[in-house]
């Protein structure tokens, strides 16, 4: 199942995801590789250059940086 499959019928649908997962994320600004929570509710930064990496929408979290893996 991709999104392409979807892409005909129907467009994007959000589902809420009702597990939180930690995400292996890169920093857009120094490539730092960081875990972070897919459902913060604060703002989480790089370790390394201190930029916004997770930013909390009061659901599921915006990820700023690029998602490597999903921990689960
Ligand atoms: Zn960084």
């Amino acid at each position: 199942m991709s999104a392409v499959e979807f892409g005909g019928r129907r467009r994007k649908i959000l589902v809420p995801q009702p597990r939180s997962r930690f995400l292996l994320v890169t920093c857009p600004q120094c490539g730092q590789r960081q875990v972070v929570f897919s459902h913060a509710t604060f703002p989480a930064r790089c370790l390394s250059c201190g930029a916004l990496l997770v930013q909390p929408t009061g659901g599921k979290a915006k990820i700023l940086g690029k998602i490597e893996r999903i921990l689960g």
